[in-house]
């Protein structure tokens, strides 16, 4: 629905496309008035009942902003930066992270090749470790799997089982020395060494870049690490697909 607004003061007409906040139809009607004055609006295809972007006093209401916060979030700007940029609070930026629902699947059922490291990650300080142990398929660079655990061989035996389930299968299968990596994939073809990784590192690169201020350190640790999941679920979704 497109609404035309008269400025009484410069006598300019602007229009403006509404959509719904919640599924974002433009199929919308005028429905009545608030009762402290502003024009309400009725979608006609989810039947969301709500006021127009430009009416309203708090922005964090604005029916494009969720996108808006997960695509800056998934770009690497923070949780401050982000309620600062968008005149929102800090706490609204958070609950777009944390009500976000990004889960990846892979595209393919068969690869010929994965490249598999294991990332370095903390929550809150540097004492509180969490490791992401993830597959790359460095050709369409897909990231193919992931978990999250200790540094050790259960954390990499979580990944082949969570391939295995999946029911991927891969030609070969190429990781640096470490030796969980080499427990866990002896029964595939498995080639050790860097000069076979680069692309994974390369990836490495890019999440440290893409994920490096999602965090703030004075959230209590469930949080933290709840919210870091989520912000690491949300990068490989973009990555994957290049949308939110
Ligand atoms: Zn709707």
């Amino acid at each position: 629905m497109a609404i035309k607004e008269k400025c009484l003061f410069l006598c300019v007409k602007i229009t403006i496309t509404l959509y719904c906040p919640d599924c974002q139809s433009t199929k919308i009607k005028k429905n009545g008035k608030k009762t402290y004055g502003k024009q309400n609006y009725l979608c006609k295809t989810c039947f969301r009942q709500f006021i127009g972007d430009h009416a309203l006093s708090y922005k964090g209401c604005h029916s494009r902003l969720t996108q808006k916060i997960l695509k800056m979030l998934v770009r690497g700007i923070g949780i401050r930066d982000v309620a600062d940029i968008e005149t929102v609070s800090e706490n609204k930026v958070l609950s777009v992270l944390v009500n976000s629902n990004y889960i990846i699947t892979p595209k393919q059922q068969h690869y010929d090749s994965l490249e598999v490291d294991e990332f370095w990650t903390y929550v809150g300080n540097k004492k509180n470790k969490v490791w992401l142990i993830y597959a790359y398929h460095r050709a369409t660079g897909e990231i193919v799997g992931y978990v999250w655990g200790k540094r050790n061989y259960k954390t990499a035996k979580k990944l082949r089982d969570n391939l295995k389930s999946k029911g991927i299968n891969y030609d070969v299968i190429y990781t640096d020395n470490w030796d969980s990596f080499i427990a866990v994939f002896q029964s595939d073809n498995h080639i050790i060494g860097k000069e076979n990784t680069k692309g994974i590192e390369g990836n490495n690169c890019r999440l440290r870049h893409r994920i490096r201020r999602a965090y703030r350190k004075t959230c209590c640790f469930s949080k933290k690490l709840f919210n870091h999941f989520k912000a690491f679920d949300l990068a490989f979704f973009y990555i994957n697909y290049g949308f939110i």
